[in-house]
C-alpha cells in the first residue's frame, strides 16, 4: 500500500507486490529476480540475514547490522541495504530533536534492535543500553564492532528498577504484538516526568506496554512512523526520490 501509493503519487510506472518465499527456495527466488530484471525489493523476516550471501554487494551500515531489508538491482548487480535503523532514527528526530544527548535504553536484542542500535550509534548517541531476556544476545551486539559508545547490558528486572535513569525507552521485541496484545514485558514505575517511550510494534496501535507507560506519565509513540520512514528510504534507494511520508500515505 505504501509503495504503490508513492509510485502513483510520483507518476512512476512501477508495481510493488508481496511474495511468500520459503527458505528452501530463497536462492532460486533471488536468481529469478535477476533474470526478470526486477528493479528492487524488500526482504523481511525470516530472510533478512540469510539473503546476504546471495547478494553482490552490501552497504556498510547493513554489513554492521548484519541484515538487509532493501535490495536494489543495478544493471544485474544486487546491492543490499538496511533502512530499518535509519527509518527509526528519522522518526526519533521528529519526536525529540535532542535525542543524541539523551540516555537511551533498547529493550530486545533481535534484528530490529540491532538495526536501531547501530543506527543510533552511527548518529552519535553516546549512552545507549540494552535490556534483553538473553544476556548473550545483547552482548553479541555490543561486541560485534568497536564503537565509541558506552553500553551496559541489563536484565529485564534490572531495567524495571532503573527506568528513572532513562530519557528514552525503546521496546523492540515482538512481545505485545497481535494476537498476544495482552502481554507486556515490563511493569512501569519510577519513570522520569516526560520520558519518551516508544514501541516499534504498530499492531495494535497502542500496545499494553505503551498503555502502561502512558499511565505512568510517559509520552508515547508506536512503530508506524518507523514503518513509513524505512519505506521512504527504500523508495529513495530504488527511485532517487525521497518521498514525503510525514502525514502518512494517502491514495
Ligand atoms: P527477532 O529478531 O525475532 O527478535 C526478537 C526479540 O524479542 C529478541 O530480543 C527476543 O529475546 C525478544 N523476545 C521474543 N519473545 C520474548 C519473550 N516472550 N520474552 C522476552 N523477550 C522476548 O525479531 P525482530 O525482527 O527484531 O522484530 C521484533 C519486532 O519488531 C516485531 O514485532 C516486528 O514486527 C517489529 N518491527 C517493526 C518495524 C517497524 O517498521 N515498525 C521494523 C522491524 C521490526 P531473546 O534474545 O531473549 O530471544
Amino acid at each position: 500500500m505504501i509503495h504503490n501509493s508513492l509510485f502513483k503519487k510520483y507518476g512512476l510506472e512501477a508495481y510493488y507486490h508481496p511474495f511468500h518465499v520459503k527458505k528452501e527456495t530463497l536462492a532460486e527466488t533471488i536468481h529469478a529476480m535477476k533474470l526478470l530484471n526486477i528493479a528492487g525489493f524488500n526482504v523481511t523476516v525470516p530472510h533478512k540475514e540469510r539473503i546476504i550471501p546471495y547478494l553482490d554487494e552490501i552497504d556498510d551500515l547493513a554489513k554492521m547490522i548484519g541484515a538487509v531489508n532493501t535490495v536494489k538491482n543495478e544493471s544485474g548487480k544486487l546491492i543490499g541495504y538496511n533502512t530499518d535503523g535509519i527509518g527509526f532514527v528519522e522518526s526519533l528526530k521528529e519526536l525529540d530533536n535532542e535525542f543524541i544527548n539523551k540516555r537511551i535504553v533498547i529493550i530486545g536484542a533481535g534484528g530490529a534492535a540491532r538495526a536501531i542500535y547501530f543506527s543510533l550509534a552511527s548518529a552519535g548517541v553516546k549512552c545507549l543500553d540494552i535490556a534483553n531476556r538473553t544476556e548473550n544476545n545483547a552482548l553479541k551486539i555490543i561486541h560485534a564492532y568497536p564503537l565509541n559508545i558506552e553500553t551496559n547490558c541489563l536484565t529485564l528486572n534490572q531495567l524495571e528498577q532503573s527506568l528513572h535513569h532513562y530519557d528514552i525507552i525503546i521496546q523492540t521485541t515482538s512481545v505485545g504484538m497481535e494476537p498476544n496484545d495482552h502481554q507486556s514485558l515490563i511493569e512501569f514505575s519510577k519513570l522520569q516526568i516526560n520520558t519518551l517511550v516508544i514501541d516499534i510494534i504498530y499492531k495494535p496501535a497502542v500496545t499494553k506496554f505503551l498503555k502502561n507507560a502512558e499511565m505512568n506519565g510517559a509520552r508515547i509513540d508506536n512503530g508506524l512512523t518507523m514503518l513509513y520512514n524505512q519505506a521512504a528510504y527504500a523508495f529513495q534507494i530504488w527511485t532517487g526520490i525521497f518521498p514525503d511520508v510525514s502525514k502518512g500515505i494517502t491514495t
